[in-house]
């Protein structure tokens, strides 16, 4: 179940459930983001697990944006992703360099932090916006469906780190409710949040018949509708931002030369970094000035 989400309807259709695994997801994006700050990359991996089960709500050729501002509010952390389950984020290096010792991603958020998120097509966009109450990641983002959408929804994560870099485990759920049904389902679906743990957590030997019993033990009548995946894309390379440098000064570039630095380049949608050496560099030189 690796970057996979399985779609469910649960309490005989009245519950739209999502269950994601997004463990290589989140690994392979966090070695793009190469800051120090352990708690502005705990809540990266949480915003990128709401926006991966996301991803699986949209259709055609929408896509949704998030942008989080915090208590700081020089420090965001945007993340987007479409219908076809590609995902993207970074966290701003305002936010990654920050050397304030936060101790928690609640103090990181503050009394101050909301959610933007924009739901755009070819056609239109619709922005909503909310504050973080619960300083909470996966409580914010349903709070910000109960009040942008009138949808009731419950969003749970779980993110096991390994030390502080890589992270062993990570998964979650999106519930749903669908119009007309009674709201305590969704408590029901919080409270068995532990009892699905070993579909979530250890799902490589599941097959989706296991999973069908599992969801109908703990969700009463349940179907499983679909399945998707989410992985990593950002259309940046290298050749863009080698194009970009043309732009630069060339004395700028000769500064570069003199202190023996390579440049780097960041990209602003998924925090790659692309490096630039001294060949680079002059060969930018040579045709600037030829
Ligand atoms: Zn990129």
């Amino acid at each position: 179940m690796q970057n996979r989400i399985i779609k469910a309807l649960i309490f005989n259709k009245q519950v739209r459930l999502y269950l994601l695994n997004n463990t290589h997801l989140l690994n392979e994006i966090l070695h793009m983001n190469q800051g120090s700050n352990i708690i502005s990359k705990e809540a990266l991996a949480n915003s990128i697990s709401v926006m991966s089960m996301l991803s699986a709500t949209l259709k055609g050729n929408q896509r949704l944006s998030a942008a989080l501002s915090f208590d700081q509010p020089k420090s965001k952390i945007f993340v987007d992703t479409d219908a076809h389950g590609n995902v993207r984020g970074y966290a701003n290096d305002f936010l990654l360099s920050s050397s304030k010792n936060y101790s928690t991603v609640k103090e990181l958020i503050g009394l101050k932090g909301s959610i933007r998120m924009i739901k755009a097509n070819d056609f239109n966009q619709f922005t909503g916006i909310t504050d973080m109450p619960y300083q909470d990641l996966d409580r914010d983002f349903s709070h910000y469906f109960k009040q942008s959408d009138q949808t009731e929804t419950l969003i749970k994560t779980t993110i096991h780190w390994q030390g502080n870099k890589e992270i062993k485990n990570s998964y979650g759920i999106y519930a749903q409710l669908l119009p007309q049904s009674p709201t305590h389902l969704l408590n029901k679906v919080e409270e068995h949040f532990q009892s699905i743990q070993c579909v979530l957590n250890e799902p490589k030997t599941l097959i989706n018949s296991e999973i069908f019993s599992l969801l109908n033990q703990y969700f009463g009548e349940g179907e499983i509708i679909g399945e998707s995946n989410v992985q990593f894309f950002c259309g940046c390379s290298k050749e863009m931002f080698f194009g970009l440098l043309h732009s630069v000064d060339a004395a700028e570039l000769k500064g570069y030369l003199h202190s023996r630095d390579p440049i780097i380049s960041t990209c602003n949608r998924c925090g790659r970094n692309y490096s630039f050496n001294e060949e680079e560099i002059k060969l930018i030189l040579g045709e600037l000035n030829g």
